[in-house]
């Protein structure tokens, strides 16, 4: 076991009711993430967005920023995630309530500013944590909440 192993499936994190396997796990990314810096976080080194290539640092000054000043923090990033239920087979066996077997799919994205334009950039689940300096407990509360009423 390597203790510097934090990949995380940055967009498919599945809620389920009652096991929380993955918990532990983001408890260690936030860790991870809090330990290493508080200026702007860490780069997500992901190659599917290149999240901290396409966004540059003043952007993500910008961000936190904005983020630090905003009232309505969880509201805020509510505004960045979208969600999507995943298909998939469903075991009839057992009639468990529906619950159990639902996944969702998260995407994340930011608002920048980019020649007087308002651009929408997809990131990654590691880049939403570090580009607004939120613990991956915040994140899934506020993913809870989303999934659960829907807005
Ligand atoms: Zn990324």
């Amino acid at each position: 076991m390597s203790g510097e192993d934090i990949e995380v499936d940055s967009t498919v994190f599945p809620l389920r009711s009652k096991k929380r396997k993955s918990h532990r796990r983001m408890k260690n990314v936030a860790k991870l993430l809090k330990l290493r810096s508080h200026e702007t976080g860490p780069s997500c080194n992901c190659t599917r967005f290149k999240c901290f290539e396409n966004v540059t640092e003043r952007e993500r000054l910008q961000i936190i920023k904005q983020f630090n000043e905003h009232d309505e923090q969880n509201l805020y990033l509510t505004g960045l995630i979208s969600h999507a239920p995943i298909k998939r087979h469903r075991s009839r066996k057992n009639n468990d309530e529906d619950f159990e077997y639902h996944s969702y799919s998260y995407t994340y994205k930011i608002r920048v500013q980019r020649d007087n334009t308002a651009i929408e950039v997809p990131i990654c689940y590691k880049a939403m944590l570090s580009m607004h300096e939120i613990s991956a407990n915040r994140q899934q509360n506020i993913q809870q909440h989303l999934t659960t009423f829907g807005h």
